[in-house]
């Protein structure tokens, strides 16, 4: 088993480490805020940002422009809107959204030649802005991935960036700011975090120091979404858990990547609005059955961290909504035709793979 390991984002965690380390957002004289609409203020994060930003005398514009599945024509406007005020780096506040649109905002900030549609080809002169991140979801890991999910406003679909480049120079992460969370977003960022932790557990890549990281989050994760499923409320006591296992999740998937029920979640959530955890989270069982089947040592491992598959299954359902969507054997057969020519890498990541055909199946079942 060969691998390497490389997560170059400096981190702090804890309560309160926003206005402790603001020596950390010492990158440069003036930066612009994104965030999305209401989060970055009503976590609080917004004001301990700025408070921060000026104790370190560093100037700030806001740009607060930025949805769910963020459209690279938003990144790019916020791009030209970092030129303009002549910023040296970008402060991302919000969930897995404005995380991800920051690290595409950097790109594009410093490369005004790039059309959004560009930063797809991955070939750009200037390097990237620093970015600096405030995670205000316990879901993505975004704060620790080298990766950016986008959505191509053209066509509606959403296709990742990667790389060095997507890489934040410092991370954030305090889970007071996920208090603000209402249970619906609660449960639908823990079930994106717990499928990063699964989907990761079961790749080949999976081993070592990794593979100690998702032992570390698989039980927190599982504990927590059983508390969820028995009330609508959120418990004080679980942020914290949710947050930090969430961290260990993102740090999983950014060696090992995901496996098919993220592609397939894509399709939910493009097609159906379905916010991408619970989109995720409707492909755990058929995965969790090939799982049993191609890597049952690991298989017999997961319940061993979880329950009996039985009543692991039960739970994810019963958390995930998927609004009413329902797929078809017409509709799939239409949306599988994205994988006609070239298979994603979270198929052949998954255990025994995954076939177009196959693909196909899984999703006319929903
Ligand atoms: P999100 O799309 O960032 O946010 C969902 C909603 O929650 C938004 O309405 C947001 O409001 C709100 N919200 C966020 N934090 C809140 C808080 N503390 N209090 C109250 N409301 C809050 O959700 P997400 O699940 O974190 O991110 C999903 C995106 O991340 C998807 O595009 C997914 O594909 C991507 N993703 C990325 C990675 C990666 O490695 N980079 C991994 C997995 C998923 P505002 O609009 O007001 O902010
Ligand atoms: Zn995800």
């Amino acid at each position: 088993m060969t691998y390497s390991i490389y997560m170059p984002a400096k981190c702090f965690w804890g309560n309160g480490c926003v206005c402790e380390n603001s020596s950390a957002l010492d990158l440069g004289k003036n930066c612009l805020i994104v965030t999305g609409k209401n989060s970055a203020k009503l976590s609080g994060a917004l004001g301990d940002a700025i408070e921060a930003l000026k104790k370190e005398d560093v100037s700030y514009g806001i740009f607060d422009g930025i949805g769910e599945n963020p459209l690279i024509s938003a990144c790019h406007k916020a791009g030209e809107a970092a030129r303009e005020i002549g910023a040296d780096f970008i402060l991302g506040i919000g969930g897995g959204s404005v995380l991800d649109a920051s690290k595409a905002i950097a790109i594009y900030a410093s490369n005004s030649e790039l059309s959004p549609i560009d930063i797809y080809k991955r070939e750009y002169k200037n390097k990237a802005l620093p970015v600096a991140l405030i995670g205000t979801t316990a879901g993505t890991g975004s704060e620790v991935t080298a990766v950016a999910v986008l959505t191509n406003d053209e066509t509606g679909i959403k296709k990742s960036i990667s790389g060095p480049d997507c890489y934040a120079a410092v991370s954030f992460c305090d889970p007071k700011y996920t208090h603000s969370m209402s249970y619906k977003t609660t449960v639908s960022t823990a079930l994106d975090a717990f499928a990063h932790a699964i989907e990761g557990f079961f790749t080949q890549k999976c081993d070592g120091p990794l593979r100690l990281f998702a032992e570390k989050c698989i039980p927190k994760l599982y504990s927590c979404l059983e508390i969820l499923s028995q009330t609508d409320t959120v418990p004080d006591e679980i942020r914290e858990k949710l947050y930090y296992a969430s961290i260990y999740a993102g740090l999983v998937i950014n060696t090992c990547g995901t496996a098919f029920p993220h592609p397939l979640g894509y399709v939910l959530t493009e097609n159906y609005g379905v916010p991408h955890g619970m989109a995720c989270a409707a492909f755990f069982a058929p995965f969790v059955d090939r799982c049993a089947e191609f890597a049952p040592e690991k298989f017999a491992n997961f319940c061993k961290m979880t329950d009996e598959i039985g009543k692991v299954k039960a739970v994810i359902s019963s958390l995930t909504d998927l609004g009413g969507a329902v797929i078809g054997k017409e509709n799939a057969k239409k949306f599988a035709l994205r994988w006609q020519s070239v298979i994603p890498r979270n198929f052949t990541a998954s255990p025994g793979g995954l076939t177009m055909e196959e693909a196909e199946k899984i999703l006319s079942e929903i």
